[in-house]
């Protein structure tokens, strides 16, 4: 038996539809009936108020999993106290009720904003839409239910390598003529969508706007309710963003390295900053989402990234994603690159600086923790699969340790235990988002509580130490 705490809402009832599906029996607990025009109904319905009464006794005994997905997920109520009510002492009663009955694993989804409303606000790192949380959490829920150890969470499609810039230390633009004048078809891109079912789509570069068939590899992807990240350097956003209209599913990602100067000497082309900025700025009055992505190399000043982010938060973008640049094979400027012990101290201090700043990171809190050196992860590459013009990149995208034919066998045949810090000398420094925020969020489904607390004290602790 599976019992569903909220098992009526929105993921709770298509968790419960999943269950359903393949054969298991249902117990749902709310305080809501289940959807009556849904063709199957849960074996059993408990209704009943968390927060004020727990669990029926005995009512989780004989399940060795129990999914709790209750709470309020409304920004205001009229009586703040509900949050803690529901949220906080309902979670409490599921956790009571399940160390009780000896139920040896809960899965806890919701979102940051209904944990804790005003530490959510201040250091909301997920500054993500309810839809795209939504479908991210329901995927990781059906595959957690099939029983999957490793499953695709974001496919980087990289159709072409070709670039406008000419960024030293960049692998991509590194290969062959021949190679930079290739690109994939839109049938071989959206054939790779499907293949990979993973729910978000990350296009990096080279510059994906240079792709004669970008706007309907987008739109065919949008249409496949996958959520589109098109990473850009902005500078053919003028010219090209007429080919796209504003959607919840598409968010363009700008490549910003540092301010004007450190930017545009990064990339090695004066004004691309300026350019950059400007091309967010239209974007944004189109109502487009906007993220950035910024790599931070060796000897990167720690107050001009405050000031960057400050900077881009001031501007209007959604979210800011980070990483310590990594000393991949391809890069032809490895001493740019931050060892792994730089990168903690430096993550660590820039988070001391965070809090009242308003800087909402496009990662997971126990990412952040991660990058701060408060946890260690092995990484999870095969949460973040690579597809190219050589097919699927093993075993990740900086890493092109040969190719795949297939999707399936991208998963089935490379020997994932042999990569990773301790056991692949390349891999010793590394700890970029699309090896280790796979990792950080399954910690955070196995480990509601931890990601709750690192949501809210990450900054504050911070500050206090500091
Ligand atoms: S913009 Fe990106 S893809 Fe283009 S050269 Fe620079 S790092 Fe490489
Ligand atoms: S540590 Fe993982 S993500 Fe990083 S390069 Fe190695 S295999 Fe790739």
């Amino acid at each position: 038996m599976i019992p569903v705490i909220g098992g009526s809402g929105f993921i709770g009832s298509h968790l419960v539809r999943e269950a359903l599906f393949r054969g298991e029996k249902v117990r749902v607990f709310d305080r809501a009936p289940y959807p009556e025009d849904e063709s199957e109904q849960p074996h059993e319905f408990i209704r009943g108020d968390l927060s004020d009464y727990g669990l029926p006794k005995d009512s989780l005994r004989g399940c060795d999993t129990v999914f709790h997905l209750a709470g309020i997920a409304y920004l205001w109520r009229r009586d703040a106290k509900d949050f803690d009510r529901i949220n906080r002492q309902g979670t409490e009663n599921v956790l009571k009720a399940a160390k009780q009955a000896g139920v040896s694993r809960q899965i806890y989804t919701g979102t940051e904003s209904i944990n804790d409303l005003r530490t959510a606000l201040e250091t909301d790192s997920m500054s993500l839409p309810l839809i795209q949380k939504m479908r991210v959490g329901s995927f990781i829920l059906g595959q957690i239910i099939r029983g999957r150890r490793r499953f695709p969470l974001v496919l980087m499609l990289e159709p072409l390598f070709r670039c406008n810039l000419n960024c030293p230390g960049c692998g991509k633009i590194a290969q062959s003529q021949g190679v930079l004048n290739t690109e994939m078809s839109l049938e071989d891109c959206l054939g790779a969508v499907e293949e990979c079912g993973a729910p978000i789509v990350s296009i990096p570069g080279g510059e994906p706007l240079l792709h004669p068939h970008i706007q309907d590899i987008v739109a065919g992807i949008i249409k496949r309710r996958r959520f589109v990240y098109l990473c850009t350097n902005g500078l053919l956003v003028p010219q090209k963003m007429h080919l796209f209209n504003p959607s919840a599913y598409l968010t363009f990602n700008f490549h910003i390295d540092g301010l004007q100067k450190r930017h545009d000497s990064l990339v090695d082309c004066p004004g691309a900053f300026e350019r950059a900025m400007s091309s967010i700025r239209l974007l944004l009055a189109q109502e487009f989402r906007v993220t950035t992505n910024t790599t931070l190399y060796a000897g990167v000043d720690l107050g001009e990234v405050a000031r960057l982010f400050d900077f881009l938060t001031e501007l209007g973008v959604e979210g800011l994603t980070v990483s310590p640049g990594f000393n991949y094979e391809a890069a032809s400027a490895a001493d740019q690159f931050l060892q792994r012990q730089d990168s903690r101290e430096f993550f660590s201090r820039l988070f001391s600086l965070a809090r009242g700043r308003g800087w909402r990171f496009n990662h997971s809190s126990l990412y952040l923790r991660f990058l701060a050196g408060e946890d260690n992860y092995r990484c999870s590459p095969w949460g973040t699969p690579t597809r190219n013009i050589f097919g699927w990149q093993r075993p990740c995208y900086l890493l092109p340790d040969g190719y795949a034919k297939s999707f399936q066998e991208l998963m089935q045949a490379t020997s994932w235990e042999s990569f990773g810090n301790d056991r692949d000398e390349r891999c010793r420094d590394c700890m970029v988002h699309c090896g280790f925020e796979p990792s950080a969020v399954l910690d955070s489904v196995s480990h509601p509580l931890k990601a709750f607390r690192a949501a809210g004290s990450l900054f504050r602790r911070r500050e206090e130490i500091s």
